[in-house]
């Protein structure tokens, strides 16, 4: 059996059957569930529910997508109240310039993240970012608060190279990827954004998505790995085994 950790998902897969693919059996053995909006933020106890050698970490931010709606709510002293409680970390949180942009804009996108950046520092706290047509913003935002010692986890960002590079100048910084770069219809883009990525400082995320179980998205995490394996040139084993300390470094790690 071939066990992952899902260092980004919105909902875990911890208890979903194992899927067949090859000579190998799949199945995610822990799970970083990232609620993204204050209905979703996860109820109390938060201090990591572990059942048997299963784990899942619950973190809770409020995504640039959700930020127009949150305007009225207290969410920033519910956001800290989660955290005195013992919550994993922050995410997903961070700049987003597609659409959303027109119902919160950049300069406010920039002040609520660069809040829960902060918040992350202070606790001393993984936080999981969503960076999407944000590029020059992005590193100035990060350019603009202290981050966590701990480094931070860039979600399935694409680059560019250059971008990476400077960000990695300012901070430790931590991979994940998953279905939707690994079996993207253009099969040189992977590994164009792989390259570069160092070995101890990648993940493994399917992005799950909350609410409606979705069996045919769900399943192609494994698939993607098999995929990740082929661009890294190491044993599928080998492979999820660096992935997961990876995840469980960045964190569970400090
Ligand atoms: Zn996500």
């Amino acid at each position: 059996m071939i066990q992952i950790w899902d260092a980004h998902c919105h909902r875990s897969l911890v208890d979903s059957e194992p899927i067949s693919l090859g000579s190998h059996c799949f199945s995610i053995c822990g799970a970083i569930v990232n609620a993204t909006k204050p209905a979703d933020w996860p109820k109390l106890p938060l201090r990591s529910d572990r059942v048997d050698d299963r784990t899942i970490i619950h973190l809770a931010g409020l995504h640039p997508w959700f930020i127009a709606a949150s305007r009225e709510l207290p969410w920033r002293d519910s956001l800290r109240d989660l955290l005195d409680q013992g919550l994993g970390g922050i995410g997903e949180v961070g700049l987003d310039g597609g659409r959303v942009k027109r119902a919160a804009g950049f300069t406010e996108q920039v002040s609520v993240f660069q809040w829960q950046l902060q918040l992350a520092a202070k606790y001393e706290l993984p936080v999981s970012i969503h960076a999407v047509q944000a590029n020059g913003i992005l590193l100035a935002a990060l350019k603009g608060v202290r981050l966590p010692e701990r480094g931070i986890h860039l979600h399935d960002i694409h680059g560019p190279q250059a971008l990476i590079r400077q960000i990695q100048q300012l901070s430790d910084v931590w991979f994940s990827y998953g279905p939707r770069l690994l079996l993207a219809a253009n099969a040189d883009w992977p590994e164009q954004v792989l390259r570069g990525i160092p070995e101890d400082r990648l993940m493994f995320e399917t992005d799950c998505q909350a609410g409606e179980v979705d069996l045919a998205s769900d399943a192609k995490f494994p698939l993607a790995l098999l995929r990740l394996a082929e661009l890294r040139k190491l044993p599928i084993a080998e492979l999820v085994s660096n992935l997961t300390d990876n995840t469980r470094s960045y964190f569970l790690g400090r």
